[in-house]
């Protein structure tokens, strides 16, 4: 049954009612790209561009940028491709933007706060990105990792709009952000819910603790409330809001966030198939009944039971 449910599957994601939720990918390199691109996934969700900036002792120049960017594009034609501005700090220290030590570095100057410092370096990625776009007309959205406050989301878009750009996002992994995303969605226009960093701040837990796993599980309902807030903002001012963290190719809790309200799933390219049978197996009120009895959980545990039970028994294997 499981190897019938899975072949069934192909193309675009929805519910078996026809809800739709985009599958997407995670990138990291122009050769992820390429082999993406091969796959059955509705475009990229999340295009991280670090790979560019870690390892070396300057910066890589415009040109050099350009011609990654546009190669990533140029694999996925008219399909969308999300693209994460660089996300360094904390763990992904750069050689050529040394701000100094941080007590605290998962809680310091990383992502958009070392953009804010330098943003010589975020306006040569813009103009990149620009000239990309305008060599192929791609489909292409721009989103910027750690965004804190309806501030930072506006100064944010102000610069990708002057660079012409035709779509501005953020990454929701600060619980300030999901808690008033209304505000922060008005600026943009759209979101994506980095889940790894959005459990860790929501739990005050390390991500890099294999100790605090229990804490760091997707399933968690302080988690599951906290992306409900998100999708309210979503819903709210009608722009997308996806997930890119891990959680999104768990086939069991791509259900529930999909109950949640969440428009589009990225995850490694692998995933997409059991996430696509997944959802083609349930009725999006099903979805949301999930949700709903996820929330009202006591544990991680209890909420991916009770989904488990919920849902048709092949999930169990997928
Ligand atoms: C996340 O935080 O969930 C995310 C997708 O970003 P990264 O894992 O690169 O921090
Ligand atoms: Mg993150």
């Amino acid at each position: 049954r499981r190897e019938k449910a899975l072949a069934a599957g192909s193309g675009k994601g929805m519910t078996k009612d026809g809800h739709p939720v985009q599958l997407l990918a995670n990138i990291g390199t122009a050769a992820d790209a390429r082999k993406a691109a091969a796959q059955d996934v509705e475009g990229v969700g999340l295009f991280r561009s670090e790979f560019l900036f870690l390892d070396r002792d300057t910066a890589p120049t415009v040109d050099e940028q350009t011609a990654t960017y546009t190669e990533v594009l140029k694999a996925f034609g008219d399909r969308k491709v999300v693209v994460r501005t660089l996300d360094a700090g904390a763990d992904k220290p750069l050689a050529f933007a040394d701000l100094g030590h941080e007590e605290n570095p998962a809680l310091g100057r990383r992502g958009i706060r070392l953009g804010a410092v330098r943003t010589d370096l975020l306006d040569d990625q813009l103009q990149a990105l620009a000239n990309a776009y305008q060599a192929t007309n791609a489909n292409l959205w721009v989103m910027a990792p750690m965004i804190a406050t309806r501030q930072e989301a506006a100064w944010f878009a102000e610069l990708v709009r002057a660079k012409g750009l035709p779509k501005v996002g953020v990454m929701i992994e600060v619980p300030a952000a999901a808690l008033r995303s209304f505000d922060v969605l008005s600026e943009v226009d759209f979101a994506s819910l980095g889940t790894n960093d959005l459990g860790q701040y929501t739990m005050a837990a390390d991500r890099m603790q294999g100790e605090l796993s229990e804490l760091l599980n997707p399933w968690q309902p302080a988690l599951l409330d906290i992306i409900a807030y998100a999708c309210d903002g979503g819903a709210k001012t009608g722009h997308p809001v996806g997930v890119c963290g891990e959680a999104g190719g768990d086939p069991v809790l791509a259900l529930v966030l999909a109950g949640l309200g969440v428009n589009s799933l990225s995850m490694a390219p692998s995933k997409v198939r059991a996430v696509r049978t997944a959802l083609a197996l349930h009725d999006y009120a099903q979805c949301q009944q999930m949700a709903a009895a996820a929330r009202a959980s006591v544990g991680p545990k209890e909420a991916r039971e009770v989904v488990l039970s919920m849902a048709d028994p092949v999930l169990a294997d997928l």
